[in-house]
């Protein structure tokens, strides 16, 4: 098959899990397409992994090393927007979308794990790929669940990227945890007989100002945010009776992230004090840091180089100026970052694979210059030859890293020895909860 018709079968996957677009723990379709594809390429493919229904392997080849590649496929709510539009416009305002590339996220890594295969064959080498279709990377830290099931026991090295507007090491990622915090009032005519009420609504108001106080005392790196999980109420002259709120709290450590956990949890309660309520919370996903690795970093940055560039036409450099944030540079950044840098992603469930075992992670422009992820930007641009040649070349990078290590042992050890001192004596701890279960929301 020539190169032309080898990438097109993923640039077509790639669009069709566009379409799916489906949230965390359902991505049913998405996580079928690809296993079903990888099964008919040769590989050995587990379904239900760690007992999660839209989790999968794929593996290929034998002995080591065995290398992992993280591939995603999760969409986020309500980020529908028409392909290719320049302005928000979207064709099914409640329903999900791309907003992270994970579409091109997943079948980029597909696409590698097909050029290992047949670098593997042609070569007759020694190694394994395998594969991972990893649900819920979006607030359900499929990759933390994952990781507690063993699933990626065995490995000896994980190698993953991600989409977004520049190409370069990521180095550094935040451990976040989700918290639900649900409040239990009464209900009461607001108006008739406002004294009988007591108001979940104001509870997460309270909560809300509490911890926008509670800012000014914490680490400046650490972060906390919200959103409510439903309205708050149906009616004004209603006394809303419960309202649910889903923290995200971040910092650069863990143990970190556990104290502000103690201390939003103290908010909470006082607000629950204040306004004659009942408040109740839980971890319902957790995410650790990113452990960076010198020597791993060095790999995947001479892959970068290494790996044949993307060519842009002029069309795609006046596709990509409609979205581009800064009219002063040039629509795509086709430049890698500097190895002291990195791109900036907040949390990813990749982090709790760093702790197992030493993981590659890059990011791949695949939008236009200056677009930040989460955005209807993102979405728009998911399915554009921008974004299929940023995924190509993302399958590219991977291939090379992997290739290097499945060819030199030496430097398999060298990364192994690095691994180990980086790591020293800090011991993987997950903020999951033995009881959380994947997509308990
Ligand atoms: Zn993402």
């Amino acid at each position: 098959m020539n190169k032309q018709n080898f990438e097109q079968q993923f640039t077509s996957i790639s669009d069709q899990i566009w379409e799916f677009a489906e949230t965390r723990y359902q991505e049913f379709r998405s996580s079928a397409l690809q296993a079903d594809f990888l099964e008919k390429e040769g590989f050995t493919v587990t379904r239900n992994l760690g007992g999660i229904a839209t989790a999968f392997s794929a593996s290929f080849g034998s002995g080591h090393p065995v290398i992992g590649l993280l591939g995603e496929f999760d969409a986020l709510p309500r980020m529908n927007q028409t392909a290719d539009v320049p302005e928000k416009q979207a064709d099914r305002p409640s329903a999900a979308g791309h907003g992270c590339g994970h579409n091109l996220l997943g079948t980029g890594t597909m696409e590698a794990a097909c050029l290992i295969r047949d670098w593997l064959l042609q070569t007759h080498s020694e190694g394994t790929i395998i594969y991972f279709g990893c649900p819920a990377e979006e607030g359900g830290a499929g990759k933390a669940f994952l990781t507690r099931s063993g699933c990626f026991d065995g490995l000896d090295f994980a190698l993953a990227w991600h989409p977004g507007s520049k190409t370069g090491l990521i180095k550094e990622a935040l451990a976040n945890v989700r918290v639900i915090f649900d409040f239990t009032g009464k209900s009461a005519h607001a108006a008739a007989h406002p004294e009988l009420g007591r108001s979940a609504l104001d509870a997460c108001e309270l909560m809300n100002v509490g911890v926008n106080y509670l800012r000014e005392h914490v680490k400046s790196d650490a972060r906390m945010h919200y959103a409510y999980l439903n309205d708050g109420g149906d009616a004004p002259n209603i006394v809303p009776a419960s309202a649910t709120l889903l923290y995200a709290l971040r910092a650069p450590e863990s143990a970190y992230v556990a104290e502000l956990y103690e201390r939003v949890g103290d908010v909470a309660k006082g607000a629950a004090l204040m306004t004659g309520t009942k408040v109740s919370y839980r971890t319902v996903s957790a995410y650790a840091d990113l452990l960076s690795v010198p020597a791993m970093e060095k790999l995947m940055m001479e892959a970068m180089q290494k790996a044949e560039k993307p060519e842009y036409t002029e069309a795609d450099y006046a596709y990509a100026a409609q979205f581009a944030a800064d009219e002063n540079s040039s629509s795509i950044d086709t430049n890698i970052l500097p190895a002291d840098q990195t791109i900036n992603l907040g949390s990813t469930d990749v982090g709790d694979v760093s702790w197992q075992i030493p993981t590659g992670l890059i990011g791949v422009a695949t939008e236009a210059t200056g677009c930040a992820l989460h955005t209807w930007q993102i979405v728009a641009q998911g399915k554009s030859p921008l974004a299929h040649k940023g995924m190509h070349y993302a399958a590219r990078i991977l291939f090379a890293a992997a290739k290097k290590l499945y060819e030199s042992p030496e430097l398999c050890e060298q990364i192994q020895e690095n691994y180990r001192a980086v790591k020293g004596k800090r011991n993987y701890h997950s903020m999951l909860p033995d009881s959380v279960k994947p997509g308990d929301f």
